[in-house]
């Protein structure tokens, strides 16, 4: 049975424990003043909650709470959040992009991307990723990992997170040889399981409940649904859907401002209340139709809502070699999947992980990139060597380092 050691108390009801292996986590006390409800209720849920909340890019329960054990044991982020990056770059030891141009390194750009993919694709879809070495010379190791996907869980319901945001972007201090600490997404007091099976083609996808309501009847999600298939942009803001698309805009939008400082303009990504144009422009961006004839709005020009063209903002960017072409083709990707079911999760992750290897080959940066499955794999040969090398000498034979 697993033990833990008491730590430092962080709050009221939260104090750090360790783990017999020397692993830390926070330990979390539960009101039992009602006993009957704490066994038939809250254990149950948390019970529940704890096999969702089990991935590597998750702040994960290690622990649900039993009979006997009144804690519930969480993931220890130690590292701030990437709010806190984004406000001062040099807490996690990230200094500004050294090309001078662009806020945060390539490499961490990616490693939240691929991160945040990973944690969609198991809320979404319920499949993990996997990771093994393309080559393994021996004695070398090569930076080239293959990826293949878990079979999902066959009625896996789609969960919504509903609260993307840099904020809820946890940050843990690397363990091993890994560049940047691990990102862990958090905050899931918005989350939303769907009724939808994730895995069933033909099932129609489900418009799912706004951040903002807590309940809502499915035929009504239906039905608004077919609202904005039918009608678009002329469907209220108010009632038009939300999807895992939208939860893959957010990670567009965080993306962004990691490459630039600065936040998107503010207000509706669709259309903009005032003059009902799109304030974000740029390749692949789709544009909306031009307003009707007897529209009163005012007219773009007229409109002093900031307009960004992202292919004006990103050239500069792509010709200091701050960022590959493949990064920015992925946030330009993801800022058009806003309420849509066009890619999921996974099928992001397939088309980036050839740009993010690209960037691994061709970059200096990416050379010297480790992430925790390099690191793994790192150690894993490491003890192989170390393993051959006591054979060797207990037959004798010497070998060099
Ligand atoms: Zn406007």
């Amino acid at each position: 049975m697993v033990k833990y050691s008491y730590g430092k108390r962080i709050s009221e009801r939260l104090r750090l424990v360790r783990r017999d292996d020397g692993e830390v986590f926070v330990a979390q006390d539960f009101e039992r003043t009602n006993e009957g409800l704490y066994k038939h209720q809250a254990m149950p849920a948390l019970v529940a909650a704890a096999d969702v909340l089990n991935h590597e890019n998750i702040v994960s329960i290690i622990h649900p709470p039993g009979e006997w054990n009144p804690e519930l044991v969480w993931d220890y982020c130690d590292a701030g959040t990437l709010e806190n990056v984004l406000t001062d770059p040099h807490i996690v030891g990230l200094n500004n992009n050294t090309r001078g141009v662009g806020l945060l390194p390539e490499g961490f750009v990616w490693h939240v991307a691929l991160s945040l993919l990973r944690a969609l694709q198991w809320l979404h879809e319920g499949k993990r990723d996997e990771y093994s070495l393309a080559t393994n010379t021996p004695g070398q190791l090569s930076n080239k990992k293959t990826r293949t996907t878990t079979i999902n869980e066959p009625d896996w319901l789609t969960i919504l997170h509903r609260d993307i945001r840099p904020a809820n972007l946890h940050l843990q201090r690397s363990k091993g040889t890994e560049t940047y600490p691990a990102v862990k997404l958090g905050g899931f007091e918005k989350c939303y399981v769907s009724g939808t099976v994730s895995s069933n083609a033909d099932t129609p996808a489900v418009a799912m409940k706004r951040p903002d309501e807590d309940r809502i009847q499915f035929d009504v999600l239906w039905q608004r649904w077919a609202n904005w298939s039918q009608n678009g942009l002329s469907t209220s803001p108010r009632e038009r859907p939300y999807t895992e698309g939208s939860e893959l805009f957010d990670l567009g939008k965080i993306l962004y401002q990691m490459m630039t400082g600065k936040e998107l303009p503010e207000g509706d990504y669709e259309e903009c209340l005032v003059c009902g144009r799109r304030h974000i422009v740029g390749d692949g961006i789709e544009q909306l139709p031009p307003p009707s004839p007897g529209d009163k709005r005012l007219t773009t020009e007229e409109c002093l809502g900031l307009t960004v063209n992202i292919d004006e903002v990103f050239a500069p960017l792509l010709e200091a070699r701050a960022y590959s072409f493949g990064l920015c083709t992925l946030v330009h990707n993801l800022l058009n999947q806003k309420r849509k079911f066009e890619l999921r999760a996974s099928q992001v992750l397939d088309r980036s992980w050839d740009h993010f290897g690209e960037w691994v080959e061709q970059y200096p940066d990416g050379n010297i990139f480790v992430d925790v499955y390099d690191d793994a794999h790192r150690r894993l040969a490491n003890a192989q060597r170390l393993q051959a090398k006591l054979i060797l000498e207990s037959r004798g034979i010497t070998t060099e380092d």
